[in-house]
């Protein structure tokens, strides 16, 4: 029997809500433990995972799991990896509020799904979409918020650390510090009996 993260999965590869599906190699749904403690999610597939089908197989990738590793000490397998869309946007530019929100019902059931502890958004996009907020990541950064059973940690994208310098890179890994203090202070919530 699959499971309701696979069969969204399935339902997702085929998706035409928006223009992107059009440009599309394959739909890069998402990837790692579907039981994870830790999510992230970053905005959306870039050419290499657009080829692979896996999000953060690139540059950025590699930076995510090197600070994933050095900073929280966990494997991308430990963790799940998602984006706010879905398909990747033409020439690598921003995903349209109109492809946000027709993607957006699928990041909300894989939230869902996996219920994780802790929530890591890369990058503006991600950040502003799940706090409802117009905020400029570099102001919502540096601080934790209360998200829905979980905790949710905005921080700049790994993107931009790479191409910024010395600042965003330690904000990126003063986020991960975040992340891991709040994944050891959050203990699991009971399931309620009703
Ligand atoms: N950047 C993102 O935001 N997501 C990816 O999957 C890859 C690069």
């Amino acid at each position: 029997m699959p499971t309701a993260l696979e069969e969204l999965a399935v339902e997702a590869s085929t998706c035409t809500r928006c223009a992107l599906a059009a440009g599309r190699t394959q739909v890069v749904f998402g990837t790692g433990d579907p039981r994870a403690d830790l999510l992230f999610v970053g905005e959306g597939p870039g050419a290499e995972e657009d080829r692979q089908g896996l999000p953060f197989v690139g540059r950025s990738g590699q930076l995510l799991d090197r600070l994933l590793l050095e900073e929280i000490g966990l494997t991308r397998d430990r963790v799940y990896i998602a984006n706010v869309v879905k398909c990747r946007p033409p020439d690598n530019r921003d995903p349209l509020p109109v492809e946000i929100d027709a993607c957006r019902p699928y990041l909300q059931r894989q939230l869902e799904l996996i219920d994780p502890r802790v929530v890591v958004t890369l990058g503006k996009f991600a950040g502003q979409l799940l706090l409802e907020s117009k905020v400029p990541i570099t102001k919502l950064r540096g601080q934790a918020y209360r998200f829905g059973r979980a905790v949710l940690i905005p921080t700049v994208h790994p993107a931009y650390a790479l191409r910024g310098g010395a600042e965003p890179m330690a904000h990126l890994r003063a986020d991960f510090v975040r992340a891991k203090l709040a994944l050891a202070e959050s203990a699991p919530v009971p399931e309620s009996d009703s």
